[in-house]
This record gives structure tokens, C-alpha cells and sequence, in this order.
């Protein structure tokens, strides 16, 4: 078992793209994290940059304590699974299990073991003279962990392992992903640009943006409090609202408010100055819509349309020309053309500062 730390880390391609750019993090022993972020951000070749596939240009990775920055792969002790895979077709279920226990010439018998085993781990039983074109999509990224950790590695690193799946075989391998890491407690780091894959796996989320690292923290912590609105965008089932504001006048007896469309909502404004212009977050699960009168600070809007998110519903409002986005119990789901007014409690309106993005409060 092993930590693994990364500093100032950069991985500058031929070309001239900085596809890391620049990154400081660590994961801890036994932790499952997630390197999360859109299309083209610089998961992978960061994740290939630990695994030794791509060379660092800049700065160090330590694994186990040990700076591994300028070792060949091999000798890494770290197991990768690609996106695809990367079984061998002509191998058999087992022989594509141990064949990196045959590279460095362990016994047959011992490696027989090791399928037997590994095999049960994995729910592949009775699969293990199978070639890999005779299994489903889910057996393959099976055969794939299983190969990666009957490796022996101490850390494992896994390149999008659910994306080939089809969406049912996805839950249920992500269930079954998350169940073996928490037995084996091996430490390990996923890609995924899925933000509600991330969520739901991870003990702890990276969030990139171009190369850099945007926000590190529990997968609570990102979706309750983005660190700026580029995460706040991202992540998320149904996207939270980001409205313009404008920073009220507080009193001795209240916390601050900002002014939104339609209305307003209490904010902790602190030390930002009353009429300050900035961006409000406000997540739709966190605000509250009722039809009668709203006690304290409000908005006021007319429903225009809901959707059904299976128990719940999204209710878009209109605030004073305005949508904000609501979700309620299906079953408290307003017509439209309905008066209605919004409030959320205090913690759970953010601030962002309005040119740079950056959480402010
Ligand atoms: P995706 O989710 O689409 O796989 P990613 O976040 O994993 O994206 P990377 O594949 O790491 O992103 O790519 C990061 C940047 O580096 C992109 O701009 C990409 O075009 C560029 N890039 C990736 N591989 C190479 C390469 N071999 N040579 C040059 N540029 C590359």
C-alpha cells in the first residue's frame, strides 16, 4: 500500500501542449480518487505520467515515498487499466490474469493459484479458459482489475473503466469497483469526466481545468461548495444556478443579503462592500418553493415548466425575466402560471467574484 505525491508537476508534449500544467497533489495510502475534469483537460496524460508512460517535464512523483519521476514503468509498482482494456485476444481468461506474473517468470503453479483466486474476486468464475471475445463488456473490464491487481502493484490506475459499458452494466460495475477497492484497500486513482461517476466513487475528487488542478476536496465539499463557477458548472446532476447580484445593505440584526433577480437572498457577505456586483450560486436542491407568503429574504416568480427527474421534478421559475432552476418532491410539482417564492438558507448561497469566477463567499 502506498501514498502517492505529486509536485509542480508538468507534462509538456512535442508539440508544445502543457497538458499538466503545473500540478501539486497528493493522494493518500489506500484512498480512492478521482481525476475528474471535461474532454481534453489533462486526466489521462496525467494519469500516464504517473504510470511512467508519459515523461514529466517538470517536477517530481513520488510513490511509497520513493521518487519514481525518472523510472521506467515496470518498476513503478504501480498496475494500470486502459479505457479499451488491452486484453489479449488470443490469451485466455487466465493467462490474461497472470500474464504479468509469467513476465517476471513466477511458476506456473503459483500462477494458477493467483487466477484461481483473483478470478473469485472478480466474480469470474468458471470464465477462466474463456478467450476475451467471448465475454460481455462488464467481464472484460473485469478480466482487466483482475489482471491489474493480480500484479501486485501499490497503486492502481484506471483510465475511464466504466465508459465502455452500457448505462446498467455501468451502475452495477461501479458498485462492484467501489466494494473491491474498499476490500483490498489498495490505493487508486480513476479519469473520469463524469462528474455523478466521481461523486459517487470517490473519497476524494480532482477537479482540472487546462492542465491545472481547480479544486481538490470530498466529493461533498465540490458539490456543495465549488471553489469557482467553472466547477460549480460542472458539477452536478441538474445545473446550479448562477445568477448576477448585487451585495445588499446589511443591518445589526441580520445576516447580509444579495440582490437577485425578482428578489433576494441571504448571503454571508462579510467584508464585501454593500452594491458590490458578483455572481450568486445557488443549487437547485437548495432552494425551497412555496406558493404562500415566504418569511424573510425572498424571490418572488411565476413557474414556467417542470420536468420530471423521476422522484423529483425541476421547476423552472421566472424571476423578473430570470430562470431559476428549483427542485421539489414530485409530488409538490406546481402548474405552470403558478405565483410562487424562493428561499434558501443562508450557507447555501455562494458568492463568486464576477470577473475572475473565484468563490468570494
Ligand atoms: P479526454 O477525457 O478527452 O481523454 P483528457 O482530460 O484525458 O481528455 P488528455 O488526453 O490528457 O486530456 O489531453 C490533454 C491535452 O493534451 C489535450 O489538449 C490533448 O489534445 C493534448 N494531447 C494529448 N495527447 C497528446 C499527444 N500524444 N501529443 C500532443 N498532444 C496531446
Amino acid at each position: 500500500m502506498a501514498g502517492i505525491d505529486i509536485e509542480s508537476l508538468a507534462t509538456v508534449y512535442p508539440n508544445g501542449v502543457r497538458a499538466v500544467d503545473g500540478l501539486d497533489l497528493s493522494v493518500a495510502d489506500g484512498e480512492f480518487f478521482a481525476l475528474l475534469g471535461p474532454s481534453g483537460c489533462g486526466k489521462t496524460t496525467l494519469l500516464r505520467t504517473i504510470a511512467g508512460l508519459e515523461n514529466a517535464s517538470e517536477g517530481t512523483v513520488r510513490i511509497d515515498g520513493a521518487d519514481v519521476t525518472r523510472l521506467e514503468p515496470g518498476k513503478r509498482g504501480v498496475a494500470m487499466v486502459f479505457q479499451d482494456y488491452a486484453l489479449f485476444p488470443h490469451m485466455s481468461v487466465a493467462e490474461n490474469i497472470t500474464y504479468p506474473l509469467k513476465v517476471r517468470r513466477v511458476a506456473a503453479a503459483t500462477r494458477a493459484t493467483v487466477a484461481e483466486k483473483t478470478s473469485g474476486e472478480l466474480s469470474l468464475q468458471g470464465l477462466l479458459e474463456r478467450r476475451p471475445g467471448q465475454l460481455s463488456g462488464g467481464q472484460q473490464q473485469r478480466v482487466a482489475l483482475a489482471r491489474a491487481i493480480a500484479s501486485e502493484g501499490k497503486v492502481l490506475l484506471l483510465d475511464e473503466p466504466l465508459s465502455n459499458l452500457d448505462a446498467r452494466l455501468r451502475l452495477e460495475a461501479r458498485t462492484f469497483l467501489k466494494k473491491l477497492q474498499r476490500d483490498l484497500g489498495i490505493t487508486t486513482v480513476f479519469v473520469t469526466h463524469d462528474q455523478a461517476e466521481a461523486l459517487a466513487l470517490a473519497d476524494k475528487i480532482a477537479v482540472m481545468q487546462t492542465g491545472k488542478l481547480v479544486q481538490l476536496g470530498s466529493p461533498r465539499e465540490v458539490f456543495a461548495r465549488p471553489s469557482n463557477t467553472f466547477v460549480a458548472n460542472f458539477i452536478g446532476s441538474t445545473p446550479m444556478n448562477l445568477l448576477e447580484g448585487e451585495v445588499g445593505a446589511t443591518d445589526s440584526s441580520s445576516s447580509g443579503t444579495v440582490e437577485v433577480a425578482g428578489g433576494r437572498l441571504p448571503a454571508a457577505t462579510g467584508s464585501i462592500p454593500t452594491g458590490a456586483k458578483v455572481t450568486v450560486g445557488i443549487r437547485p436542491e437548495y432552494l425551497t418553493l412555496s406558493t404562500g407568503d415566504a418569511t424573510g429574504p425572498s424571490i418572488h416568480g411565476i413557474v414556467v415548466v417542470a420536468e420530471n427527474l423521476g422522484t423529483s421534478s425541476l421547476v423552472s421559475v421566472d424571476c423578473a425575466g430570470t430562470l431559476i432552476g428549483v427542485t421539489v418532491p414530485e409530488e409538490d410539482e406546481p402548474a405552470p402560471g403558478t405565483p410562487v417564492n424562493l428561499t434558501a438558507p443562508v450557507q447555501r448561497v455562494l458568492l463568486y467574484d464576477q470577473d475572475s469566477g473565484e468563490l468570494l463567499a
